[in-house]
């Protein structure tokens, strides 16, 4: 297929609106945000879409609203608004921010659900769960302390309620084999291993797809059952081909099947099994790539609201900027890793590698071409060869930013070894054409530097491309990268 024909179509997850933004969401929204950048590099701007969003319905959604007393759809304005008043702190370009209360998301939601139903993969059964009276929802085991539901401090009770399921069993050899011939690709190896062990240990019953009324106040009527609200896996995940405009919308033709759909690992089950499934039940092809990040930890510990360690990624950016924030959370740790954010680091490491290494580095070779070469650096042909861009294709962002970094330190070695000024002083012809030479494969290797960094911080890398490419290169007289002052 030629490059032309050729489009990029990358997720992150849809957002649940209970909490605010923090650096999990942050770190999948940034990974996002770069793949897309890095494919509209490749493919151009109308060949890539980037798709977020914040997920809305729920129990606890309803009950948050009410705790701050606003009607639920008021309380999912403000909280969505927040997520996107986030990534535009962050910089973060997404095509399209889909919320699951868009009008055109719940009909087209209706019109999955009913094909489900058409289709003889959906059928009513008993639902057994834990039911707290005090959150007058259902709750599970994994947010029970001590047995008990932490907000009533009460044992929650056994209730049965008629709901409607999805027949996940029946899909689940097909499953199998799409993630075993890669055609369902499942990144790192180790998740991959993690959901075959789930479909062996037939750890996956059918799923229920619907909630009472009661239980569930604030969600999507099902279009056949009055008494019923859709539960979350239907109305989410679809999220990924309704923003799209399925089933008919151009962008659906275009961009179906997803390319990379990025998540965390406590959703890789739903992303990994059920939906699938539920694309298989629709006669759709199931996405290319499920990226898979690890669980956070703040200096080694859980992240959790009780501890107060989560970090707000508009705090780092008001300290680092947008753009050395992404660099700073991206280059901690290996995607797919264990996900350990050292707040400490990021200072040091803000003052190590931008400050002190690329920001110096292009003062430094900028003020000697002013100073020895009047700003006439006199380069024929720009290099095109890049840095770590396999590595960026593949997820290892952490190793793409190292091997970019290592031709910042070749480079401030050179400079050092070289003694440029040295040569500035002599009076010698071939120090001089030694000096030139030696000067201009610095600016080529600026350019290489900001050229392979584009994805990762654009305006700084459009800001040193600027600098080396003009007629008459001098320092810039701000710090692209200044020091804080503390
Ligand atoms: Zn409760």
């Amino acid at each position: 297929m030629s490059d032309k024909l050729r489009k990029f179509y990358i997720t992150t997850p849809i957002y649940y609106v209970n909490d605010k933004p923090h650096i999990g969401h942050a770190y999948t929204t940034i990974v996002a945000d770069v793949l897309a950048r890095f494919h509209r590099g490749k493919l151009g701007r109308d060949q890539v879409f980037f798709l977020t969003g914040t997920d809305e319905h729920g129990a606890k959604v309803a009950e948050a609203a009410t705790k701050a007393n606003l009607s639920p759809q008021k309380f999912t304005d403000q909280v969505s608004a927040r997520f996107k008043d986030t990534w535009k702190n962050l910089a973060i370009d997404y095509n399209h921010f889909i919320r699951t209360t868009d009008a055109s998301h719940e009909k087209i939601v209706v019109e999955i659900l009913k094909k489900l139903k058409d289709s003889g993969h959906l059928y009513d059964g008993d639902y057994e769960g834990l039911y707290c009276v005090g959150c007058e929802r259902f709750i599970s085991e994994s947010e029970l302390v001590d047995g008990k539901c932490p907000d009533h401090n009460r044992v929650p009770e056994k209730l049965v309620e008629k709901n409607w399921f999805f027949n996940l069993q029946k899909f689940l050899p097909k499953i199998k084999s799409a993630i075993e011939s890669g055609g369902l690709a499942i990144y790192p190896q180790t998740r991959k291993n993690e959901v075959l062990g789930l479909i062996d240990k037939q750890a996956l019953p059918d799923f229920s797809i619907s909630r009472s009324k009661q239980a569930v106040p604030w969600g999507i009527d099902l279009p056949w059952d009055k008494d019923q609200k859709t539960y979350v896996w239907v109305d989410a995940l679809s999220n990924y081909i309704t923003a799209l405009d399925y089933p008919k919308g151009k962008d659906f033709e275009k961009f179906w099947p997803a390319d990379v759909q990025v998540l965390g690992l406590d959703i890789l089950k739903f992303h990994a099994v059920y939906w699938p499934a539920m694309l298989m039940a629709l006669d759709l092809p199931s996405p290319k790539k499920l990226a898979i990040h690890g669980y956070f930890t703040i200096d080694g510990k859980k992240m959790s609201k009780s501890l107060g360690n989560a970090i707000d990624p508009d705090d780092l950016v008001k300290i680092y900027g947008a753009e050395a924030t992404k660099y700073l959370i991206l280059s901690q740790f290996s995607f797919g890793q264990e996900s350990d954010i050292k707040v400490e680091d990021f200072s040091v490491k803000y003052n190590a590698d931008l400050v002190n290494g690329l920001g110096n580095l292009v003062n430094r070779v900028t003020n000697m071409v002013e100073k020895y070469l009047a700003g006439d650096i006199d380069i024929k042909n720009w290099p095109s060869d890049l840095v770590g861009q396999e590595e960026i294709g593949n997820l290892r962002f952490k190793e793409a930013l190292g091997l970019i970094w290592q031709l910042i330190q070749k480079d401030n070695a050179l400079i050092d070894e070289n003694k440029p000024w040295q040569l500035g002083a002599s009076e010698s012809s071939g120090d001089k054409a030694k000096l030139k030479k030696l000067l201009q494969e610095l600016i080529m290797d600026l350019y290489i530097i900001a050229k392979s960094f584009q994805a990762f911080m654009p305006m700084k890398s459009q800001a040193i491309v600027d600098i080396v490419e003009a007629k008459n290169v001098q320092k810039p007289t701000e710090p692209l990268f200044p020091r804080l002052n503390n």
